[in-house]
């Protein structure tokens, strides 16, 4: 039987481009509790599915759409049916804000800000930085202000959390009537970085040289020194370093000028190409999961794993370098939290750095936060499960506070 007192309650929605992933916490006294999640996914397909859950893993409710019901389903529509859903299943407590996961803040939005019209008009002249996700980040918030105008919204925005950079890992060497439009490098997955800046005191390493590998389906390095972004492997775009699972990561600009003029490749063909046909799906011609390749025999999978592994080792070096010296390397996300064997060769990358992997920790990771390395190792290797659900939770009641007397 549950029992809940009556408290405020947090929506924290973070939508994609085919779906809509949403968190309700409890807004307690001394912390943020989860107390539902769920998600609707296949936006505009002929096949869109809702599932929400408590955090033990039942199930609060669930629905299936086909055909063209499905395919009417757009981003609007889903915040509408999500928003009555979550007003129906509240289990006593009362909505005072709904925080929002949004890609680009550009050059004005470096910390989290209250979302008005006006904001959201100003983030919508971002979309051509982020093409795949900033319209979808936006749309729900523009839903929901339509139809709850009086309800508190707050943009947490991916960039943000590196507006501490120094200027020089900023750049871009182009034109300055090019760099003045703000065509330089801002990096992404702020708010896995931030949590995990959050952790870094607890396994003390707050005041430590880390470099954080953030390994989903979207992928990237961090490099903070006292829990501060201080350079990224993502710049202009989250399109940039690493390969990932659709993206192709870094390439020689010379290769673009190439697919146009031979290819005859414009915008959007080259768009596609990079966001979504290349990384481990485009080099293994197999998938863009990580666990299919890894169980996978095929010699074009192994390559895609390796090229992946071998690419953040490179850029470690190349973070490392950025800092000045290297104490720890963090793992979290999907991949940085559940793959071993990434893990292992990576960590055997970085080896000349002077890490040394407990093959037997790495191999069986405890729950939460966890360290890798044997205790001799001269950099310490750990893994982190990453929160960005409650970082966007965290800023949104520090705003709510401070936006209501
Ligand atoms: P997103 O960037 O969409 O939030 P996630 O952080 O959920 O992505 O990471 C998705 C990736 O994590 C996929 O490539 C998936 O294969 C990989 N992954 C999840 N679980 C495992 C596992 N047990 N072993 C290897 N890879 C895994």
């Amino acid at each position: 039987m549950r029992r809940r007192k009556i408290s405020n309650a947090i929506i924290v929605i973070n939508a994609g481009s085919s779906s809509i992933k949403f968190s309700l916490f409890a807004d307690e006294t001394r912390q943020l509790e989860l107390f539902l999640k769920g998600q609707i996914e296949g936006l505009r397909t002929d096949n869109a599915h809702f599932i929400a859950r408590h955090p033990a893993g039942d199930v609060v409710g669930e629905r299936h759409w086909t055909g063209p019901e499905a395919g009417a389903f757009d981003h609007d529509a889903a915040t509408r049916f999500l928003m009555a859903f979550i007003n129906t299943h509240l289990e006593g407590h009362v909505v005072e804000a709904v925080g929002h996961r949004i890609v680009h803040g550009g050059g004005d939005f470096t910390a989290p800000a209250a979302l008005n019209a006006a904001a959201l008009d100003r983030l919508a002249t971002l979309v051509p930085l982020a093409p795949l996700h900033q319209a979808h980040n936006l749309a729900p918030a523009r839903s929901i202000l339509a139809t709850t105008p009086g309800l508190f919204q707050v943009g947490c925005f991916d960039t943000a959390f590196h507006a501490t950079q120094p200027p020089l890992a900023q750049a871009f060497a182009l034109p300055a009537e090019i760099t003045d439009r703000g065509v330089r490098r801002y990096g992404f997955h702020g708010l896995s970085y931030e949590y995990i800046a959050s952790q870094l005191p607890t396994l003390g390493l707050g005041d430590a040289k880390v470099i954080v590998a953030h390994l989903g389906n979207g992928a990237s390095l961090c490099a903070m020194d006292h829990g501060r972004s201080m350079a990224s492997t993502m710049g202009f775009t989250a399109v940039e370093g690493l390969p990932m699972g659709t993206r192709s990561g870094t390439l020689d600009p010379g290769v673009l000028l190439y697919l146009m003029d031979e290819m005859h490749m414009g915008p959007r063909d080259l768009e596609k190409l990079l966001y979504q046909r290349s990384g481990l799906l485009g080099v293994s011609g197999i998938s863009s999961d990580m666990r299919t390749l890894e169980t996978s025999g095929e010699p074009r999978a192994r390559l895609a794993v390796d090229l992946f592994t071998y690419r953040i080792g490179r850029e470690i070096g190349s973070l490392a370098a950025a800092m000045g010296g290297l104490d720890a390397l963090v793992f979290t996300a999907g991949i940085g939290e559940n793959s071993a064997g990434v893990r292992a060769a990576v960590c055997g990358h970085a080896a000349w750095l002077g890490l040394e992997m407990d093959d037997g920790a790495n191999a069986h990771p405890q729950p939460g936060a966890h360290r890798l390395s044997t205790p001799s190792s001269r950099v310490s290797a750990w893994i982190v499960p990453t929160d960005e659900e409650l970082m966007i939770a965290r800023h949104t009641r520090r705003l709510l506070t401070g936006a209501t007397p």
